[in-house]
């Protein structure tokens, strides 16, 4: 890493031992039945993609586009909805996947988006929680990767300005106002 703004939180070792715990967690409790993976875009697609080829189940996935940060290093509560194609989830088991929580806007979002359809069931997996967020606002995570400080992070499908999402580790990103 020699970009001097960042300091590694999470390796990408780390991950990828943390994803095939998670993926086998998510196996034991669906197996033998069918599932929809709700991905909110555009961060949760890396985790997405690494989980989905762990899961080995009957699989669909879908995607909500959701943006709460606007290129800002501060969450915005307003979440904005960017509508895609969706999939027809009524009586289906959903897992919504979900980067990363903070203050729980966009997975609460996204959750009553799922729920309105009216899902056979409908749970949440977050690979990265940060400390002391979504306090009294999402509290539920059912699949749970990683717990961090509440700094700004990016790496593994995270951005600043859209950069930074390719990187294979999550780093802390020291911002200018810092
Ligand atoms: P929320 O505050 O609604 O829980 O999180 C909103 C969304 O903002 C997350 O899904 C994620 O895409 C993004 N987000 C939250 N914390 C961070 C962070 O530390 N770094 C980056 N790059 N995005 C974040
Ligand atoms: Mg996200």
């Amino acid at each position: 890493m020699n970009d001097p703004s960042l300091t590694l939180l999470i390796s990408a070792e780390e991950i990828r031992k943390k994803v095939r715990e998670l993926a086998q967690s998510i196996r034991n409790a669906y197996r033998g039945e069918e599932l929809v993976l709700v991905s909110v875009l555009k961060g949760s697609v890396v985790f997405l993609v690494d989980l989905m080829r762990e899961l080995d189940l009957d699989i669909e996935i879908g995607f909500l586009y959701l943006s709460s940060y606007l290129g800002e290093t501060t969450p915005q509560t307003r979440v904005q909805h960017y509508i895609l194609p969706f999939p027809k989830i009524e009586g289906r088991h959903v897992l919504i996947v979900e980067d990363i929580l903070d203050t729980g806007a966009s997975l609460l979002y996204a959750w009553q988006h799922c729920a309105e359809m009216k899902p056979q069931s409908l749970k949440t997996c977050v690979l990265v929680v940060k400390e002391g967020g979504a306090v009294g606002i999402f509290p539920r995570v059912d699949f749970q990767g990683f717990v961090i400080p509440r700094v700004f992070v990016v790496g593994y499908g995270l951005d600043f300005h859209e950069k930074y999402r390719h990187l294979p580790y999550v780093a802390r990103l020291e911002t200018p106002s810092e």
